[in-house]
């Protein structure tokens, strides 16, 4: 029987469900726990433009995927929008059959102009970060003197699109944004968007992450929680990385992504696909498998289908729960890919 007519599932009997796909290797910010200035300075070697996977290609790859099970796409980075007509890809992707979902994660600075192209291109659903409300603490974290006004303008123009639900990411990191948590949670009541809290987490090399740095899903809910009374909601659909509570007086609901202090490994279903074409089966992967070769020697759909096929089903990753085991310990874990190469 080929692998494509198998149930495609890794060693730990997980699916492969989504794709997040990685556009671009760039952004205009510079998150101190993501692309570090003195790190991703001046003399940064991004990717040359030869080494990005085309549209083309991407959309041969992500149908290629979708032949394997994959339902959910995401467009991520780097930050997506840099990529010059992103709607193109968009509307490449919605006419793959069985894609039921086409989601994009930015940073909103180029969101408001793009909104309405993207939403008639096919896309669903945008995901903004936004850590602060604060200028002052927004400004100091993306390092890019970018205002928040901006940010809340894109996500409004998102909504306007009909790319809603919009969801609202924060990273939470001790010290830096934690006093923003209630002034965050307040603003986006009632408001329909989907707030969602993350926890700061060790991926990359470059951002020298401590534990002592994370503000646990558990802390926040529960500094919420005595604010505006909160109750568990079920998850959307199995696999979901967000838990998600509703505001017991009908505020809406919030999300709380725990991957460092509640992992969720054993419902990962997720590959990623870097800009420059290297497949991964963890945000936390050390090395990707190269697909931008076979793509340009000549490899047949079936050929590329064998090879991630293969990829997956071998797949033993879960580097969030084993970490959580071994954090305490003065153990070293394997240099990770940046996220800014892999997407978030
Ligand atoms: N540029 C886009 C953006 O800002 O949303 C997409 C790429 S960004 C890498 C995707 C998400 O990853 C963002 O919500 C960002 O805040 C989050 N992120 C980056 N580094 C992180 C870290 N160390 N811990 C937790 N989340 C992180």
């Amino acid at each position: 029987m080929a692998i494509a007519d198998l149930p495609l599932a890794d060693t730990l009997a997980r699916p492969l469900r989504d794709l997040r796909i990685s556009v671009t290797d760039r952004c205009q910010f510079r998150c101190t726990y993501c692309m570090p200035r003195d790190v991703f300075g001046r003399d940064f070697a991004f990717l040359p433009r030869e080494q990005l996977l085309t549209f083309e290609e991407l959309a041969r790859l992500a149908r290629v995927f979708a032949g394997l099970g994959v339902r959910k796409l995401r467009l991520t980075g780097g930050e997506p929008l840099l990529r010059r007509d992103l709607e193109k890809l968009v509307a490449m992707l919605a006419g793959i059959g069985g894609i039921g979902d086409i989601a994009l994660t930015t940073n909103g600075a180029l969101l408001a102009g793009k909104a309405q192209a993207l939403a008639a291109a096919g896309l669903h659903r945008v995901t903004v970060s936004l850590d602060s409300l604060d200028d002052t603490v927004f400004m100091a974290l993306n390092d890019a003197g970018f205002p928040v006004a901006r940010v809340l303008d894109a996500i409004a123009a998102a909504a306007d699109a009909g790319l809603a639900p919009v969801k609202v990411n924060m990273v939470v990191r001790r010290g830096v944004n934690e006093q923003s948590i209630l002034p965050m949670a307040a603003h986006f009541r009632h408001s329909g968007y989907v707030l969602r809290f993350i926890e700061y987490m060790d991926v990359g090399t470059t951002n020298g992450w401590r534990l002592d740095d994370v503000v646990s899903a558990a802390e926040i809910i529960s500094l919420i929680g005595r604010q505006w009374p909160l109750q568990p909601a079920e998850p959307a659909y199995h696999g979901e990385v967000a838990r998600r509570w509703r505001y017991r007086d009908g505020g809406g609901e919030i999300g709380v992504i725990a991957s460092v202090t509640q992992p969720f490994c054993r419902g990962c279903t997720r590959a990623r696909l870097s800009a420059d074409g290297n497949l991964y089966t963890c945000l936390f992967g050390v090395a990707g498998h190269d697909l931008r070769g076979p793509l340009r020697t000549g490899s047949s759909d079936q050929a590329l289908r064998e090879q991630i096929g293969s990829i997956w089903t071998r797949r033993t990753d879960r580097y969030s729960e084993q970490r959580t085991r071994q954090t305490g310990r003065k153990q070293q874990v394997k240099p990770k890919v940046e996220m800014s190469r892999i997407g978030g």
